[in-house]
């Protein structure tokens, strides 16, 4: 039988706001352990919280890059369970009135988002008082009380590669939005998956179980891997998946149990006496709304339907700004450059290159990119050559033209230039010359070959074959 998976993200972004969630403690990162801290998010007795404006601001533009809807009225509730990081013994969050309800990014349905405050930090200390795995623990306050988004999706999800490329267009969703830094590494951007497998074919949804706290897009990916793979394996071996919350370790790639439903917290969720419901007025929406940039998703839609890209070639431009800012500039600084080559070259060669880090950065300048393109339109450089000479825009920048000329990668692409070389090939593979008079194109590979190393690399293929049969009268 053949399973299908089925994924769903539950992810937690802290908010970029100027102060706490509750209390006007400042958020910043890396201060001297508990420097940020007052009453409300010391949670001492008495201290009475206020909601932050920002945070709800920041909320309701999420919901609106979403589509969602936006509750006229949303309630904060007691989510009480007990933990050395949360010192009122409940975070305060959202229960059934959320701040947003549905909605859709990408192919993944919405199912809600709201808004909480995170915890504190555990930090685990050795008797010398390093950081050290085991003996005792202290907490660090700084982070207790920093505005959260969790975002829930719908069961949309089929598959670890999928996860984590939808999980790049939210990261770019939020970035472009400014309400988050998402930085998966320093923890603005946390996800967990929940995860099952159904028999193909069905409808029904399978025993979920939940990967918590990924903080890599790459271990997100892994881990749901891993996951659906134990789960088929369970069921094939004739057990049932148990609902649980699992932890994996990156290193091991093993999967390890936190705990089962039985031990599932019950959260006795209760409104919080001490928070008014919170009224959204036309003002804040309106204010929401003027604030809305360009998303990932309308901009993929804007680069097709301006530039004649492929679905493929705008998404992956969108969906990471910084490779879709490099194009643009690119594509505006020289007025004759093809867009859908100029994509293929960002998304294709230049990204081989650069890997995941900001084109922008990079030694390359967008004009030169798109000269560099401009020179294999015109079959200045071949393919080759165009390669050559972007590795050496990459290690030092510089000017593609200058390149190709001092390091000879222009292309040979002349009757004139070619015609001797291929002479010579034929001459030289007498067998091949004649099969492919014979009408047997197989050996073009041979005399294609020839030509290529008489002239490094640099002729023209598509011309060298054309050459090759009209010389041959086939
Ligand atoms: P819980 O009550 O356990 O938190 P929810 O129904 O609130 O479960 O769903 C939490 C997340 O799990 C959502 O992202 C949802 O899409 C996903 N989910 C729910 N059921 C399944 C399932 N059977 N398989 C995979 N994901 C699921
Ligand atoms: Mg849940
Ligand atoms: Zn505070």
């Amino acid at each position: 039988m053949k399973y299908e998976p089925v994924i769903g993200l539950e992810i937690h972004v802290q908010l970029g706001t100027r102060t706490k969630m509750f209390c006007g403690c400042e958020l910043t990162f890396g201060e001297p352990p508990n420097t940020r801290t007052c009453p409300v998010c010391l949670g001492l007795p008495g201290a009475l919280p206020v909601v932050n404006a920002r945070a709800i601001h920041f909320g309701l533009m999420t919901g609106m890059a979403m589509g969602s809807e936006l509750a006229p009225r949303s309630v904060f509730h007691r989510k009480n369970y007990f933990y050395p990081d949360l010192p009122k013994g409940y975070q305060i969050s959202q229960y059934d009135e959320p701040l947003c309800l549905g909605g859709r990014l990408g192919d993944v349905r919405i199912h809600r988002v709201h808004l909480e405050e995170d915890a504190a930090k555990l930090v685990h200390v050795g008797a010398s008082g390093r950081i050290h795995s085991s003996s005792s623990s202290v907490v660090d306050f700084n982070r207790g009380g920093t505005p959260l988004a969790e975002i829930v999706t719908e069961p949309d999800l089929r598959s670890g590669e999928q996860a984590r490329e939808w999980l790049t267009l939210l990261r770019t969703t939020l970035r472009q939005l400014g309400v988050s830094d998402v930085n998966m590494e320093e923890g603005s951007l946390r996800c967990d998956a929940n995860i099952s497998v159904r028999p193909e074919g069905t409808t029904e949804l399978g025993t979920k179980t939940e990967l918590k706290n990924m903080n890599s897009f790459r271990f997100l990916e892994r881990g749901i891997r891993a996951e659906v793979a134990r789960q088929i394996e369970l069921l094939e071996s004739g057990g049932e998946v148990v609902q649980e919350t699992l932890h994996y370790d990156p290193r091991s790639e093993r999967i390890t149990s936190m705990r089962s439903k039985e031990e599932a917290h019950d959260y006795r969720y209760f409104p919080e006496p001490d928070l008014v419901p919170v009224r959204i007025e036309q003002a804040m929406l309106d204010e929401a709304r003027g604030a809305m940039p360009e998303l990932p998703a309308d901009r993929a839609a804007r680069l097709e339907r301006e530039h004649g890209l492929s679905e493929a070639s705008a998404k992956q431009l969108a969906f990471r700004a910084e490779l879709g800012d490099f194009f643009e500039a690119a594509l505006g600084s020289d007025g004759d450059v093809p867009a859908q080559p100029l994509a293929h070259w960002v998304t294709g060669e230049l990204v081989a290159r650069i890997g995941d880090s900001d084109p922008g950065d990079s030694r390359v300048e967008p004009v030169a990119l798109a000269a560099l393109v401009g020179m294999v339109e015109r079959k200045e450089v071949n393919q080759g050559g165009a390669r050559q000479a972007l590795d050496c825009l990459v290690a030092d920048g510089g000017e593609p033209r200058a390149i190709v000329e001092a390091q000879g990668l222009g292309a040979i692409g002349g009757e004139d230039e070619l015609s001797g070389v291929i002479d010579a090939a034929l001459a030289a593979n007498a067998d091949a010359a004649a099969k492919i008079q014979g009408g047997n194109e197989k050996p073009m590979g041979a005399i294609l070959g020839y030509v290529m190393r008489e002239t490094k690399g640099r002729a023209d293929g598509g011309e060298v074959t054309r050459l090759v049969r009209e010389k041959l009268g086939v």
